[in-house]
C-alpha cells in the first residue's frame, strides 16, 4: 500500500518539485490546488507519473473551502500520512489589504489561518493511519528570523501582542499586531505563525499521537512564481542577487527534493525540529537544525497564537 502525502499549494515552486520528489520516491501524492487546470497542466509538464497522484481542489484564503477539502479527503482515501503546508501568497505592492470571504485580511488568511485549520482538521486523518512514521511539515523561510541575515532587511516581522487577531482581524484591521497595513510585513508575520503553529502541534500532539512535526526552510528559490507580484525588475534581479552575491540561490528541484526529505527520509525523524541548509548554499550542503527567531520560539507567543487563531477558525 502506498503511502499518501497531501501538498498544498502543488500547481508551481517548491510545492509542484516537492510532489515530483514524492511521486518519485513511491507516495501517492494529493495536490491541494486552487485552480485545477494549471494544477494538471504543471504536473504533467514537470513529469509526475499520473497513477501517483491526484488533484483535489482547496481555497486557504476561504475557511469554508478548507473544511469543504477535508471532506472530499474523507471521501476518498481512510487516513494520511503525511501533510505539508506549502502554500503562500506574496503581495508586496498591495496599497490597501484583501479580504477572504470571512472579511480576514488575505495573506495571513492563506498562508496561516487556513493552514491551521486545516492542520487541525487533519489530525484526525493523520491518526487514523496504519503507519508509525506520519509527518506534518509547514514550509518556513529565513525572512521570518531578524537574527539571521537574510531576515535583516525590514520591515521585521512582529506580531505585538496579536492585539489585530485578539479584535476580530476584520475591517479596519488587518495586520496581526493591529498596526498600519503593511504587504511584505503580513507576509513575514504569517510565517512567523506557521513555525509558532509547528512548534505549538509539536508540544500539544507529539508526545501523545507520535506524529512528527517540522519546518524547513528549503533555501532561496528566487525563481519560483512566489515573487510574480513583484515589479518585473525585481523578479529579473532578485535571481542573479542571490546566485551571484549571496549565494542563497537554490533551484526548484533542489528545493523540491528538500520537502521531500523532510516529509520521508529517517534522518528528519525529528518532532519540533526547523531544518535549514544555511544561507550560502555549498554544493552537497549538509541540513542542520536551526534556532528559530525569538518571536518563533516564546512558548507564550505559541500559546496565545493558537487560541486567537483558534476562535478565528472556528475550532
Ligand atoms: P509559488 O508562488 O511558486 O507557489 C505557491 C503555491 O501556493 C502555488 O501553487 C499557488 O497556487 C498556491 N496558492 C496560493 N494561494 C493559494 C490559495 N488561496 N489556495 C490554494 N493554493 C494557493 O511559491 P513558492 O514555491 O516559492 O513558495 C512555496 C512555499 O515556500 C511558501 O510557503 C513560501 O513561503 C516558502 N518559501 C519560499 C522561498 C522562496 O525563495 N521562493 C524561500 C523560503 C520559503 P497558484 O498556482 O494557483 O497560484
Amino acid at each position: 500500500q502506498k503511502s499518501t502525502v497531501v501538498i498544498t499549494g502543488a500547481s508551481s515552486g517548491v510545492g509542484l518539485y516537492a510532489a515530483k520528489a514524492l511521486a518519485q520516491r513511491g507516495w501517492h501524492v494529493v495536490m491541494a490546488c486552487r485552480d485545477l487546470p494549471k494544477a494538471e497542466k504543471a504536473a504533467k509538464e514537470v513529469g509526475i507519473s499520473s497513477d501517483s497522484y491526484t488533484i483535489m481542489h482547496i481555497d486557504l484564503g476561504s475557511l469554508d473551502s478548507v473544511r469543504q477539502f477535508v471532506k472530499d479527503f474523507r471521501a476518498r482515501y481512510k487516513s494520511l500520512e503525511a501533510l505539508v503546508c506549502n502554500a503562500a501568497i506574496y503581495m508586496p505592492l498591495l496599497k490597501e489589504p484583501l479580504r477572504s470571504p470571512e472579511g480576514y485580511e488575505l495573506s495571513v488568511t492563506t498562508n496561516h489561518l487556513g493552514h491551521f485549520l486545516l492542520c487541525n482538521l487533519m489530525m484526525e486523518d493523520l491518526r487514523k493511519s496504519y503507519s508509525v512514521d506520519r509527518r506534518l511539515v509547514i514550509l518556513g523561510t529565513v525572512t521570518h528570523n531578524p537574527d539571521e541575515l537574510g531576515g535583516k532587511i525590514p520591515p521585521r516581522p512582529d506580531l505585538g501582542n496579536f492585539e489585530g487577531f485578539a479584535a476580530g482581524f476584520k475591517e479596519p484591521i488587518s495586520m496581526i499586531d493591529g498596526k498600519k497595513f503593511e504587504p511584505v510585513k503580513a507576509y513575514k508575520d504569517s510565517k512567523v505563525c506557521n513555525v509558532l503553529t509547528m512548534r505549538e502541534l509539536h508540544r500539544r500532539y507529539h508526545q501523545p499521537t507520535g506524529i512528527i512535526f517540522s519546518s524547513l526552510y528549503p533555501g532561496c528559490v528566487a525563481d519560483t512564481p512566489l515573487f510574480r507580484n513583484h515589479y518585473p525588475l525585481f523578479q529579473k534581479i532578485f535571481p542573479l542577487f542571490q546566485k551571484n552575491i549571496t549565494g542563497g540561490y537554490v533551484s526548484q528541484e533542489l528545493a523540491g527534493e528538500r520537502v521531500a526529505m523532510v516529509v520521508s527520509d529517517p534522518e528528519y525523524k525529528q518532532s519540533g525540529a526547523y531544518w535549514s541548509w544555511g544561507n550560502r548554499q555549498k554544493k552537497d550542503g549538509k541540513s542542520f537544525v536551526q534556532k528559530v527567531s525569538p518571536q518563533a520560539r516564546d512558548d507564550e507567543k505559541g500559546e496565545r497564537m493558537w487560541d486567537l487563531s483558534a476562535n478565528l477558525v472556528g475550532i
